[in-house]
C-alpha cells in the first residue's frame, strides 16, 4: 500500500535505538508528519526498514494508532513470556 503519511508508526510503535517508547511522538517526526531523519545514517534500522501494511496501518490514522497499540502489546505480552526468571517465585519474606 501506499503510505498515506499519517505519522502514526512514529506514535504507536517503540523505537528502542532511539529511547522512543510506544504511544509517544518520535521528536524526529516533523509537523507535517516527516521523518527529519530520513536518508541520514542515525535513522534507526528499524524504521528504514519499516513498510506500509494494510494489516497494521488501517484505512485511518485513527484504525493505525488502534492496530498498532494492539501490536505493541502483543510484542510486550511476548517480550514478558521471554524474560529470563519467569515463574520463579521470589523467596517468601523472614525465610
Ligand atoms: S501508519 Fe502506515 S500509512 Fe501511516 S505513516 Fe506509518 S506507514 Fe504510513
Ligand atoms: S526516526 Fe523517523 S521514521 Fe523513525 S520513528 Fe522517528 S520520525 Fe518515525
Amino acid at each position: 500500500m501506499e503510505c498515506r503519511k499519517c505519522g502514526a508508526c512514529c506514535i504507536a510503535l517503540s523505537v528502542s535505538s532511539l529511547d522512543k517508547p510506544a504511544g509517544i511522538r518520535c521528536h524526529h517526526l516533523t509537523g507535517d508528519n516527516r521523518c527529519s531523519l530520513w536518508g541520514k545514517p542515525e535513522r534507526p534500522e528499524v524504521c528504514s526498514a519499516f513498510r506500509p501494511e494494510p494489516s497494521f496501518c488501517g484505512s485511518s490514522f485513527r484504525e493505525a494508532l488502534e492496530l498498532m497499540e494492539a501490536l505493541e502489546g502483543e510484542s510486550r505480552a511476548a517480550d514478558e513470556e521471554r524474560r529470563p526468571g519467569k515463574g520463579v517465585q521470589p523467596p517468601e519474606a523472614g525465610r
